[in-house]
C-alpha cells in the first residue's frame, strides 16, 4: 500500500522474530488460570494516518507505555478470551474464532477504537499457535487459554478519540475448570448493584465492565456464596451469572420443558457459548428454546413448585457450571441437579450439553465450529 494509506490487518504481511530463550513448560497438573504465559505474543500497532500494521510475533514480555496513556485513565480497553484445544491427533483446533473477532471489532466500535478483518486476525492468531504450539498442554479439559486484547496508546489526558492503538495476544495454558467431574455453584442474588443496563455496554466485552464486578464478587463470597447473580430492575430480572450467560431449563407456567435464558437485549454479553448452546439444543428439537425474560419471583416460585429443573452459567471457561442454589431476600432456592443420581453434581441437559460442546471442541465429533490450526 502506498505510504500514508490506511490498511487492514494483513496476515501475509506477518513477521516471525522467535525467542531465544525459550521457557521450561510448567507440568500441567500445577497450572493456575491465568498465571503462566508462553514464549511469544502477537502484536499489531494502529495508528489513524496509516491504518494496521504488519503483525509481528516476538517473545513474550513487558509492553512500555506512556504513563499519560489514555489506556489507563479512560479505560480505552476491549478483550477477547477463547481457547486452542489439542485433539487426540495432535493437531490444534480453535471454537468459532470468527465469533471472537466480531465481538471485538463490536467492542472496538463502542470505543471508537479501531476495528479490523476478523478472518485476517484469525490468521495471525493461528500464527502464534503455531510459534507456541507446545503449550497447549493435552488432555481432557486442557486448553490453551488466548487473550486478544486491544487498547488506545495515546499519550494524552484528554478525553477523545484514540489516534494510535495496539492490538496484542497473549496465551495461557491452563487445566480442567472442574478437575474432578462437575461442580456445582451457590449464586447469591445481589439487590443492590448491577452489572448492565439499557443503553450501557454490558453486551461489549470491556475491561471496564469487570473491575466494577469484583466489590460484589467479594462481599458474596463473604456470605457464604460462590458467585454473584446479576439482576436488574424492580422485578428482579436475570441477567448474568459472574462472567457467565444464564440458563435455566423448567417447567413453565404452562406447564412445558424450556430452556430459558435472558435475550440480547444490550445488557447481556452475547457468549459465543450461549449461542452454540442455543442452536444445539434448537436442532435437538426435544423442548422448547427461549431468548426471553425471565425474573427472580418466576424462579422462587418455580423452585417452590418443584418445576425448577436445571439451572447453569456459561461461558469459555467453564463451557457450563451448574448452579445448585440461589440465594434471594432472605432465601435460599435449591435445585434438584439430578434427582435420579443423587449423587451428580450437574443436571442431565447441563451435562449433555458438555459432552457435546467438549466433543466438538477436541475434534471428536465433526463440525464446522472447530477449526484446525
Ligand atoms: N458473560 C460475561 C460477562 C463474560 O465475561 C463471558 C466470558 N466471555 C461470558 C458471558 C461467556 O461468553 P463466551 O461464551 O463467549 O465465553
Amino acid at each position: 500500500a502506498p505510504v500514508g494509506a490506511r490498511t487492514g490487518i494483513q496476515a501475509s504481511l506477518l513477521q516471525k522474530s522467535l525467542t531465544t530463550a525459550p521457557k521450561a513448560l510448567v507440568p500441567k497438573e500445577e497450572l493456575v488460570f491465568g498465571h503462566v504465559f508462553t514464549d511469544h505474543m502477537l502484536t499489531i500497532e494502529w495508528t489513524a494516518k496509516r491504518g494496521w500494521g504488519s503483525p509481528l510475533i516476538k517473545p513474550y514480555g513487558p509492553l512500555v507505555l506512556d504513563p499519560s496513556c489514555s489506556v489507563f485513565h479512560y479505560a480505552f480497553e476491549c478483550f477477547e478470551g477463547l481457547k486452542a484445544y489439542r485433539d487426540a491427533q495432535g493437531n490444534i483446533r480453535l471454537f468459532r474464532p470468527e465469533k471472537n473477532m466480531e465481538r471485538m471489532n463490536s467492542s472496538a466500535e463502542r470505543l471508537h477504537l479501531p476495528q479490523f478483518d476478523g478472518k485476517e486476525a484469525v490468521e495471525c492468531i493461528k500464527e502464534l499457535l503455531r510459534a507456541d504450539k507446545r503449550w497447549v498442554p493435552e488432555g481432557r479439559g486442557y486448553s490453551l487459554y488466548l487473550r486478544p486484547t486491544l487498547i488506545s496508546t495515546e499519550n494524552t489526558l484528554g478525553v477523545h478519540r484514540a489516534n494510535s492503538a495496539l492490538l496484542y495476544v497473549i496465551a495461557s495454558p491452563c487445566g480442567p475448570y472442574f478437575p474432578t467431574g462437575f461442580k456445582a455453584i451457590s449464586l447469591y442474588c445481589d439487590e443492590s448493584n448491577v452489572r448492565a443496563w439499557p443503553g450501557g455496554v454490558g453486551n461489549k466485552k470491556l475491561g471496564a465492565n469487570y473491575a466494577p464486578s469484583v466489590g460484589p464478587q467479594v462481599a458474596a463470597e463473604n456470605k457464604g456464596y460462590q458467585q454473584v447473580l446479576w439482576t436488574i430492575g424492580e422485578d428482579h430480572e436475570l441477567m448474568e451469572v459472574g462472567t457467565m450467560n444464564m440458563f435455566v431449563f423448567w417447567r413453565n407456567e404452562s406447564g412445558e420443558q424450556e430452556l430459558v435464558t435472558p435475550p440480547l437485549d444490550g445488557t447481556i454479553l452475547p457468549g459465543i457459548t450461549r449461542d452454540s448452546i442455543l442452536e444445539l439444543t434448537r436442532n435437538w428439537g426435544e423442548f422448547k428454546v427461549s431468548e426471553r425474560k425471565i425474573n427472580m419471583k418466576q424462579i422462587a416460585c418455580a423452585s417452590d413448585e418443584g418445576r425448577l429443573l436445571e439451572v447453569f452459567g456459561a461461558g469459555t471457561a467453564c463451557v457450563v457450571t451448574p448452579v445448585s442454589r440461589i440465594h434471594f431476600q432472605g432465601k435460599d432456592y435449591e435445585i434438584p441437579l439430578n434427582p435420579s443420581i443423587p449423587s451428580a453434581q450437574a443436571g442431565p441437559i447441563t451435562a449433555r450439553i458438555y459432552d457435546t460442546l467438549f466433543a466438538v471442541q477436541y475434534g471428536e465429533t465433526t463440525s464446522n465450529w472447530s477449526v484446525v490450526v
